[in-house]
C-alpha cells in the first residue's frame, strides 16, 4: 500500500502566494471557500437564431441532473438509472457535484433547514440552469403544508421550469417532466434562471424571510 506523504499534504493546505499564468501574483488559502459574489446576471440570448436554436438543442439534449435527493420524491430518481427506465438513452446523466450539474431535482418538501442547501446549491450550478420540482409539497406544500419547519411554495425562493404533481409521481411521470422540460429549452421557454437574475431582490427577501441564521454570501458561485 502506498504510503501517504503527510509532510507535503500539510504544506499543501497552508496559506501561500501564487503566481498566475498572467504574472500576477496573490494570497491563496486552500481552506478558504471562494466565491463571486455578484448577483446573477440575465442572459439575454439572440432571439432564436439558428445558432441560438443550436445551442437550445445542445443544452436539452444533454441534462445533467445534480445528484442531491431533497425529500421522499427522491426515491424515484433511482428507478431511471435502471435498465427498464434507462433515462440514460435520453441524454440524461447525474452528477455529484453542482458545479457540473445543469438541472436540479427539487424530489419533495424542502424543511427550512435543507432550502438553505438547495439555495447555495441552485446558486453554484454553472448556467444555463434548471429547476424540476416533483411532488406536490413543492408546489403547495402537500401534506406537509402546516408544518413549523417546512416551505409551501418552493418558487417563493428558486426559479421553477417544470413541476411533477403527484405524492409521489411515479418515475414515468418523471422521464415525462424531462422531455418537457427538453421541449421548453429547445422554444427558449425555459427561464427560470432569467426571472431569478431579474427578480434577485425578491428571491433574496423571502430567503432571508425563512432562512433566520443567514451566513453565507447573498450569491456564491
Ligand atoms: S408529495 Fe408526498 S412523496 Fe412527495 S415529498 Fe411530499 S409527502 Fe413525500
Amino acid at each position: 500500500m502506498a504510503k501517504m506523504n503527510y509532510g507535503k499534504r500539510k504544506a499543501d493546505l497552508e496559506r501561500r502566494s501564487v503566481t498566475g499564468p498572467d504574472g500576477e501574483v496573490f494570497e491563496v488559502d486552500p481552506m478558504k471557500n471562494y466565491f463571486c459574489e455578484a448577483p446573477p446576471k440575465v442572459y439575454k440570448p439572440s432571439p432564436l437564431t439558428p445558432l441560438e436554436k443550436f445551442y437550445n438543442w445542445c443544452r436539452a439534449e444533454s441534462i445533467y441532473i445534480l445528484g442531491f435527493g431533497t425529500g421522499c420524491g427522491a426515491i424515484e430518481m433511482r428507478p431511471l438509472m435502471s435498465p427498464m427506465y434507462d433515462a440514460y438513452r435520453y441524454g440524461v446523466h447525474w452528477r455529484p457535484t453542482p458545479r457540473q450539474s445543469t438541472v436540479f431535482v427539487i424530489g419533495g418538501y424542502a424543511s427550512v433547514k435543507t432550502i438553505k442547501r438547495i439555495i447555495r446549491s441552485y446558486e453554484q450550478m454553472p448556467g444555463p440552469k434548471y429547476v424540476l420540482a416533483v411532488c406536490s409539497c413543492t408546489i403547495n406544500g402537500g401534506m406537509y403544508w402546516d408544518s413549523y419547519n417546512t416551505i409551501n411554495r418552493l418558487d417563493h425562493y428558486i426559479p421553477v421550469d417544470v413541476y411533477v404533481t403527484g405524492c409521489m409521481p411515479r418515475p414515468e411521470a418523471l422521464l415525462d417532466s424531462v422531455e418537457t422540460l427538453k421541449k421548453r429549452i429547445k422554444e427558449g421557454r425555459a427561464e427560470g434562471q432569467n426571472k431569478y437574475a431579474e427578480n434577485f431582490e425578491w428571491y433574496k427577501a423571502n430567503q432571508k424571510q425563512i432562512i433566520k441564521d443567514w451566513d453565507m454570501p447573498d450569491y456564491n458561485w
